[in-house]
């Protein structure tokens, strides 16, 4: 427990506000727990109004400066964060592991996910273009210029701790906004050691900051407080609904990042070998806990035995196990929540006639203390079961057949969401044609794993509003504002 001392003290652990480390003021703390066996990680401050209210005075007050560096200034104090996260990848990761279960070798390569978004923007952030626009009148001149937005707060999940808080602080500082993190109560060690990194590159106080604890408070804080001028939100469409809801008196600005349903579509000419490997890394990713996890997997009827006989033998074939071991593929779910659901997605669909291809269980024997479910595949699934229709977030793949193009379109668009949607085929056309087909945000062609720094990332219809990643990235952190300028000619 005691092994990431050099980083953060798990003994010791404090908001990071204005540039120092405080306790919340009421005293209290909040537990987080290991999933892998159910201990005590460490006790983290629960800060509330207060504290968040302090938070957001100092980012208001840091703005004052920090907008007023040169990008390439703010730049470089990201790529110093960056080659921070690198240095410290394994205490990062081990952070991860611990809190939230993702296995450590995957854990690993979410630090360089998460620091490729702070290189990405400490760049993009000089390419903060204005326009000049021709005028109706010969002594005018007409210019849009965009400024930074001001005080942003992000509110961010557990499941990607590290990237998808620098997918909005690092767009948000690059363009010269300071901000407030909000992180999730099952992750909150990985933001406060971020935080860490963020005093170690010498950014200056109050430029970021982080507070942990009661999700109530600290949410109305933020919508309530003038100061703050727009909200980043990754989580789930639930909750996205009632933010929804929160920033309207004030008409904050908000970009929601939210839950998916995805389509993973195996045509009868498919590379068979190909797409059985990208379901299993799309489906048992981060143990299934990824908003673009493949959710339901549509097969053609004339390659279904032997897609199915591939994706099952290469799903037994993953290493579940503690959190820690580098060795593991697979870690246990997040919660008691998160298990449960997955018990009861798996439990209606046999109840409706649903074939059980392997797993099904939770795990026994030593791993038996944490929240451990077997890699399970699900065949003869059909439309009216609940794993067809809602995100599971856990690791059971549902197989359903399909005959036709249209109607697999039809099924895979048959929901509420709208985020990624994977498809395999070896017929170019047939590519270019369901791709433009599909209502999703984000499209594999024949790759089970697009997201990268430099593309924009989000989600249509109940997915979510906004992109985070690529040139898109910063403009939710910046404001238009147009000039119209009389000029005397001669
Ligand atoms: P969640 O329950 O919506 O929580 C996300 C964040 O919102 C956490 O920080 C949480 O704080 C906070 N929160 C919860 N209720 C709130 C409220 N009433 N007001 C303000 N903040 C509130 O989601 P989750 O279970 O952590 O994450 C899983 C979901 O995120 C899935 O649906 C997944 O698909 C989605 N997701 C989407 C993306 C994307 O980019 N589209 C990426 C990753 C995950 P507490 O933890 O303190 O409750």
């Amino acid at each position: 427990m005691l092994k990431v001392d050099s980083l953060v003290n798990l003994n010791e652990l404090k908001l990071y506000i204005n540039g120092e480390w405080k306790d919340a003021q009421s005293g209290e703390k909040f537990k987080v727990t290991n999933p892998s066996n159910g201990e005590v990680v460490a006790q983290v401050p629960k800060g509330g109004r207060i504290e968040t209210r302090e938070a957001i005075e100092a980012a208001g007050e840091a703005f004052k400066s920090w907008s007023k560096l040169t990008a390439a200034e703010r730049g470089k104090f990201l790529l110093k964060i960056c080659d921070l996260m690198h240095e410290y990848k394994d205490k990062l990761a081990e952070i991860m592991s611990m809190e939230m279960g993702k296995p450590f070798t995957e854990a690993q390569g979410e630090v360089f996910f998460a620091a490729s978004y702070l290189e990405w923007f400490a760049e993009e952030g000089r390419r903060i273009y204005g326009e000049t626009i021709p005028a109706s009148a010969p002594d005018k001149r007409l210019a849009v210029i965009r400024q930074p937005i001001g005080v942003v707060a992000a509110i961010t999940p557990w499941n990607f701790p590290l990237a998808m808080m620098t997918r909005k602080i690092g767009p948000a500082m690059a363009a010269g906004c300071t901000g407030i993190i909000k992180p999730a109560k099952q992750s909150p060690i990985s933001a406060l050691a971020f935080s860490k990194l963020v005093e170690m590159a010498g950014v200056p106080n109050g430029v970021v900051n982080v507070v942990t604890g009661d999700t109530g408070q600290i949410s109305d804080e933020i919508f309530e407080n003038r100061i703050v001028k727009k909200i980043s939100f990754t989580g789930s469409t639930e909750v996205g609904k009632i933010l929804v809801s929160k920033s309207a008196p004030q008409l904050k600005r908000l970009s929601l990042e939210l839950g998916g349903h995805a389509p993973f579509i195996v045509f009868e000419d498919a590379d068979l070998e190909e797409a059985a490997a990208g379901a299993v890394a799309s489906k048992f990713r981060n143990t299934g806990q990824t908003c673009v996890c493949a959710n339901r997997i549509y097969v053609q009827r004339s390659v279904m035995e032997r897609f199915t006989a591939l994706f099952v033998e290469k799903t037994k074939a993953l290493k579940v196990g503690n959190s820690l071991d580098p060795c593991s593929e697979v870690g246990p779910l997040v919660s008691q929540d998160g298990i449960e659901k997955v018990e009861e997605h798996v439990q209606d669909a046999i109840a409706k006639g649903a074939q059980l291809l392997c797993g099904g269980k939770r795990l026994e024997g030593e791993l038996s203390q944490g929240l451990f479910y077997e890699p399970t595949i699900l065949g003869d699934v059909t439309n009216d079961m609940r794993i067809t229709n809602e995100e599971t977030f856990g690791p059971v793949a549902p197989i359903i057949p399909f005959d036709t193009e249209e109607e697999v379109i039809q099924f895979a668009n048959d929901t509420i969401y709208g985020l990624a949607a994977y498809l395999y085929t070896q017929n170019a056309s047939r590519l270019v044609r369901v791709s433009e087909a599909l209502e999703f945000g984000i499209i594999g062609l024949n790759d089970a794993i697009p997201t990268v720094a430099q593309a924009p990332f989000g989600g249509i219809k109940e997915s979510g509003m906004g992109r985070e990643g690529g040139h898109q990235g910063i403009k939710d952190y910046l404001e238009e504002k147009y000039l119209s300028m009389k000029i005397q000619i001669h």
